[in-house]
């Protein structure tokens, strides 16, 4: 079979290798589709702590596929099952994890990181993955291009359950992204009164319209706060999410939240860019509430699909570019240089 490993710093290598074996206790998926995330675009830039130099790691962790093998001790799933997979495998006993905080586990592994992933024919779903529900079956009736959008919308789903949107909200996302998206699609679907999205590029701002009525701003035309002004009847907004990761929007997310506001550090900073100056006062005086997430929990991913399923927008349009295996470096290229929405590649 073909598996694309990543073996060092900006270099992605197709190899031919056996397709794996598995265990009583284990299964093999053959991949169907696997998106390429922000996070393996930062691990092909910049490495990552869990992959040491000289390993190779297939990367990763949006996947979906067919059970071809579901070993003999494995209760169940059978073979022919559409399934996705939820990244993060937890440890099953910390006190996160019986939580049912798997994500923040600080034993986790993860597939595209620690186990290899998506960007391969066939992929081995180690024992720790079936036993602790990382692999979820995929509705009848909903197709490999929105299943695959579970996690990066599960993710997305956290940070929507902290900020307990309501219908009287003025929603702001910065960043016209997939994950913009995604968190726009969430807020227009609980009723948010406005859902507003900023973005220095009109072209990515133009791509929104196909998930929903959203109020776009243009910020190479336009200076936000004025703009965010005229829209909110000089309210504000009351939720901001920040779906990029320039350190500069957090500090100004602080300006142009509303008294009561809510605040979503959504997009991580770049390692040594995380040190922000913030005015804090802002907070104090305006009493707002600034969270955060990261990842999502297996629950959160599992509703995620559900609120796929049900949903009317046309989310699998997120994905707007597929690749084959063998064009992977070509295919992180174009994702890296922000081209499309999502990049995705599609084995047959
Ligand atoms: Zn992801
Ligand atoms: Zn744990």
């Amino acid at each position: 079979m073909k598996a694309a490993y990543y073996c060092d710093k900006e270099e992605i290598r197709v190899e031919e290798v056996p397709i794996p074996d598995i265990t009583d206790r284990e299964m093999l998926l053959k991949i169907k589709l696997a998106c390429i995330c922000g996070t393996d675009q930062r691990i092909f830039r910049f490495g990552h702590f869990k992959i040491p130099e000289g390993t190779k790691r297939v990367l990763g962790h949006e996947l979906v596929g067919e059970l071809v093998k579901v070993g003999a001790e494995v209760k169940g799933f059978k073979t022919g099952q559409r399934v996705a997979v939820a990244p993060n495998v937890g440890c099953g006993v910390c006190d996160m994890c019986i939580r049912g905080y798997n994500h923040m586990c600080p034993e986790y592994e993860a597939f595209g990181i620690s186990y290899d992933g998506g960007f391969e024919e066939y992929m081995k779903i180690p024992y720790e993955a079936v036993i602790h529900g990382n692999v979820i079956q995929i509705p009848e009736g909903m197709s490999y291009e929105e299943a695959v959008l579970a996690e990066p919308f599960s993710c997305c789903f956290n940070s929507f359950q902290m900020l307990q949107t309501k219908p009287t909200d003025y929603v702001l996302i910065i960043g016209a992204g997939p994950i913009g998206a995604m968190h726009a699609i969430l807020h227009q679907r609980a009723g948010a009164a406005k859902v507003i999205m900023a973005d220095l590029s009109a072209s990515r701002l133009e791509q929104m319209r196909m998930f929903g009525d959203f109020t776009l701003i243009d910020t190479s035309k336009e200076e936000l706060e004025a703009a965010l002004k005229r829209e909110t009847e000089g309210h504000g907004a009351d939720v901001v999410i920040t779906a990029c990761s320039v350190p500069a929007v957090q500090a100004q997310a602080l300006e142009l939240a509303a008294p009561l506001g809510r605040i979503s550090f959504f997009g991580g900073l770049p390692s040594g860019r995380d040190e922000v100056g913030l005015h804090t006062n802002l907070i104090h005086y305006k009493e707002l509430t600034v969270v955060a997430t990261t990842g999502s929990s297996l629950k959160q991913y599992k509703d995620a699909m559900n609120i796929i399923a049900t949903d009317q927008t046309n989310i699998a349009g997120l994905i707007t570019d597929m690749f084959g295996i063998d064009d992977i470096q070509e295919a992180f290229r174009h994702a890296m240089a922000g081209k499309g929405l999502k990049t995705a590649i599609r084995f047959d």
